[in-house]
């Protein structure tokens, strides 16, 4: 099956762990305001790639990829969760590690036909990134152009499927850059005993110039960048109010340690 590719990195250090193969995929749904990658958003204009070709070209750099393995991310991945469930089964046919990066946003329960090819793709995937864009829903529609249930209910479905999760979430100041959103985060990450790290990103400007390419007006101009102080600061606020509910519940007999 082909997969319609917008490009490849064959180095990839922050995708996942050790160094990975990294496919950056077309077509999103999400319109976030801090994106940096909006050349990805509409499915045309991709290379089209098959399984075979894009594993093939792995093994090339195999010998390199120390610790690593393949990761996939967007765009949206999930947009081709047929093409992604083909190149992940495949790729654990030849043992390598493999990464989904999503936002989760094209999760759906209510149709068993979609329901089983999340389960199938769960079976062949080792880690998935989840980036958890605000934690407020309406402030969450205002950044994304989206709602958050789908992705809040698909961390609930890696719970089930007992997925180890790791949360992005980007810092951005005037949106996320929040103390009390961070500790609402915290407090709901609380309950998920498969979110096993949490990488709070910095948000960085570098996508300007690809807006002034499309011709499109960047929708953060005069945002500042945040910082890397920031962003610890930031993960400790998240990461005690996470301690702070977990041992309450805990206390009420709501959470196994
Ligand atoms: S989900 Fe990712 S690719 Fe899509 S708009 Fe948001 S940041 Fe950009």
């Amino acid at each position: 099956m082909d997969g319609i590719i917008h490009s490849i990195e064959t180095f990839g250090t922050v995708d996942g762990p050790g160094i990975r193969y990294v496919v950056f995929v077309k077509g999103c749904p999400m319109r976030c305001l801090y994106c940096h990658n909006p050349d990805t958003w509409l499915m045309k204009g991709g290379e089209t790639k098959s399984v075979t070709e894009i594993l093939d070209d792995y093994e090339r750099y195999k010998p390199f990829l120390k610790g690593g393995g393949i990761t996939v991310t967007g765009g949206e991945p999930l947009l081709q969760i047929d093409f992604l469930i083909e190149l992940f089964e495949e790729a654990k046919k030849r043992d390598i590690h493999t990464c989904l990066d999503t936002s989760g946003i094209q999760f759906r329960r209510n149709k068993p036909e979609i329901l089983a090819k999340y389960e199938r793709l769960m079976k062949v995937t080792d880690l998935i990134m989840l980036d958890i864009k605000h934690i407020d829903p309406v402030e969450h529609k205002a950044l994304t152009g989206q709602p958050q249930d789908n992705i809040l209910d698909f961390l609930q479905f890696m719970e089930e499927q007992e997925k180890t999760v790791w949360i992005r979430h980007v810092l951005v100041p005037g949106i996320t850059l929040n103390e009390d959103y961070l500790k609402r985060l915290g407090t709901y990450l609380a309950k998920f005993r498969q979110v096993k790290a949490l990488d709070v990103l910095p948000y960085h400007n570098m996508g300007v110039e690809k807006y002034e390419k499309m011709g499109k007006e960047y929708p953060l101009a005069g945002v500042p960048e945040a910082t890397k102080e920031q962003a610890i600061w930031a993960k400790d606020i998240i990461l005690d109010a996470m301690k702070e509910e977990r041992h309450r519940l805990i206390e009420a007999g709501e959470f196994q340690p």
